[in-house]
């Protein structure tokens, strides 16, 4: 998936690439073989996980709104139970048949339009600010705008947790030892 979206870009793959960046629609293993490929990280801000449960990834140039997007057809993977039946595994199976199939077999390749070019965030000036919500600083990029005030994206919607009712520390001298003392 990533040699075939490199190569369209025109990079070579395995070659650590500053213009690129990835935007992956999985968290499984195939994430880690595209960022292996494609030498993209996330610390890097060049691989971006959306975790959409898609075997897809887009691949741009930094700056640049004209992507390229592969999706894993899903028919390949019948075709690789076809193809290699004596396999045990499914996933080995299909590791087997991406080495054999047309590319035409395996992706969906399309042109997309981004909509914000990739940026490097290390480049760019980076203000912080409080939000309202929960007093907490971020980088006011990552926050949404309401009519409250810019507020961090977790409070705009985006949180992955609610607090706990039972107060920090009620838990200390229960199990394992004190949840404080973890922290
Ligand atoms: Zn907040």
């Amino acid at each position: 998936m990533a040699v075939l979206g490199m190569g369209l870009l025109g990079l070579t793959p395995g070659l650590p690439e500053d213009a690129l960046t990835t935007y992956v629609e999985t968290a499984r293993c195939a994430t880690d073989a595209i960022e292996s490929t494609t030498r993209c990280t996330t610390g890097r801000h060049s691989l971006r996980v959306l975790n959409f449960g898609k075997m897809a990834a887009t691949f741009a140039r930094e700056g640049e709104v004209e992507a390229v997007r592969v999706v894993a057809l899903e028919s390949s993977r019948l075709a690789a139970d076809r193809l290699h039946p004596e396999v045990a595994t499914s996933r080995a199976r299909q590791v087997a048949a991406y080495r054999e199939l047309p590319d035409s077999d395996l992706f969906r390749v399309e042109r997309v339009r981004l909509k914000e070019p990739p940026q490097d965030p290390h480049k760019a000036p980076r203000t912080r600010g409080v939000c309202p919500r929960c007093a907490e600083s971020f980088e006011e990029r990552r926050g949404v705008r309401v009519p409250e005030g810019l507020l961090c994206a977790s409070c705009a919607g985006g949180a992955y947790f609610e607090k706990a009712a039972e107060p920090l520390g009620s838990r200390a001298g229960k199990g394992k030892g004190s949840l404080v003392k973890t922290l």
